[in-house]
């Protein structure tokens, strides 16, 4: 059985690994605080090697030593979700100096022989492909849904002599300059708008409701709409506000760990079936072409 290792930002990530190839022995690297390496220890993996990052310096500036602990170990596949800029760090310097394969995407892996299969989405997740891989592989696979369930806790084996590259944090300009982490009341748009030009509807809400406007990753990441430093969710923005309007959007797990400190949430949806209503302490099922218009002339009229 191949030697597993796996770079965690999130105990989620060793569900998602669980899931990808199930009984495999995997030791675990943690860049991060107490309560994520105690976290982590409990979801069922053999080891748990600790970096506690020094307070002001980023997680990423670990990435060499985590990198020397994860190759002294002689690694058949290094995998993690991918969701923090550490994690992702840590992989491309293993990547590099074992001069292991790398592929994003990938859903499943098994042993063939000597070598690995490996499953995973290509031309832009149109095909499933099958790979062989020999030799070392670093992956990048999907996050998982829900947190494992609790099991018994490994003992943790810190590293305090692990030494980050030099590197301080001092201002964290994303969160200041969109105003979104302070705000009292966010109105969070998702694919549900059918274009650009529609943001101005959503937009007149936010104005009458003294809001601040975010959106779903998907919304910044891949269509440009709205600035990277206004989508919230796990990769995102974490938001507090007394009130989250979502409007046209799923509800994914990764959207709503973005909002899990809002008192309360709304949901606009046309689908009563949506994740976001469960979510939602109130929802409006229908069009948000006719439910937003709606709410802003209702607000202006007060
Ligand atoms: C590693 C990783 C990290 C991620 N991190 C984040 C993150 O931080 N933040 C994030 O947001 N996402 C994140 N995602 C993406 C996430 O999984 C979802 O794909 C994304 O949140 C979905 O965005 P959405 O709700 O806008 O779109 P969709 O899931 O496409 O939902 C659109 C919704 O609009 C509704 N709708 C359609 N038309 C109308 C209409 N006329 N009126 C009303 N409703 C309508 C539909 O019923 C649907 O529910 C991440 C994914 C991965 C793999």
């Amino acid at each position: 059985m191949t030697t597993t290792w796996l770079v965690v930002t999130d105990p989620l990530d060793l569900c998602a690994l669980g899931r990808l190839v199930p009984g495999l022995p995997v030791d675990s690297i943690v860049i991060g605080d107490r309560a994520l390496a105690d976290s982590s220890a409990r979801t069922g993996v053999r080891s748990v090697h600790w970096i506690e990052p020094v307070e002001g310096v980023p997680a990423d500036a670990y990435a060499a030593a985590a990198a020397d602990i994860v190759l002294g170990a002689a690694p058949g596949l290094v995998a993690t979700t991918a969701t923090a800029p550490a994690s992702r760090a840590v992989v491309g310097v293993v990547a590099a100096r074992c001069r292991a394969s790398v592929l994003s995407g990938v859903t499943g892996v098994s042993e063939a022989g000597d070598a690995l299969e490996v499953t995973g989405g290509a031309a832009g997740n149109a095909v499933v492909a099958t790979w062989e891989v020999s030799g070392p592989l670093c992956a990048f696979i999907a996050p998982a849904d829900e947190a494992p369930a609790p099991g018994v806790a490994v003992g943790l084996t810190p590293h305090p002599d692990a030494a980050p590259r030099p590197s301080r944090v001092t201002v964290s300009a994303a969160a200041v300059a969109s105003g979104l982490a302070d705000a009292a009341r966010v109105v969070g748009v998702g694919r549900g708008l059918r274009s650009r030009a529609d943001l101005a509807m959503v937009e007149a809400l936010a104005g009458s409701l003294d809001a601040e406007l975010a959106c779903s990753m998907p919304l910044a990441e891949d269509l440009g709409w709205l600035p990277k430093d206004r989508f919230v969710g796990r990769s995102g923005q974490q938001v507090s506000p007394r009130l989250y309007l979502a409007v046209g959007l799923s509800g994914a797990p990764q959207h709503l760990q973005g909002v899990r400190g809002a008192k309360v949430i709304v949901a606009v949806n046309s689908d009563p079936e949506a994740a976001i209503f469960r979510a939602a302490d109130y929802g409006i099922v229908g069009d948000l072409y006719e439910v937003v218009p709606a709410l802003t002339a209702v607000l202006a009229s007060d």
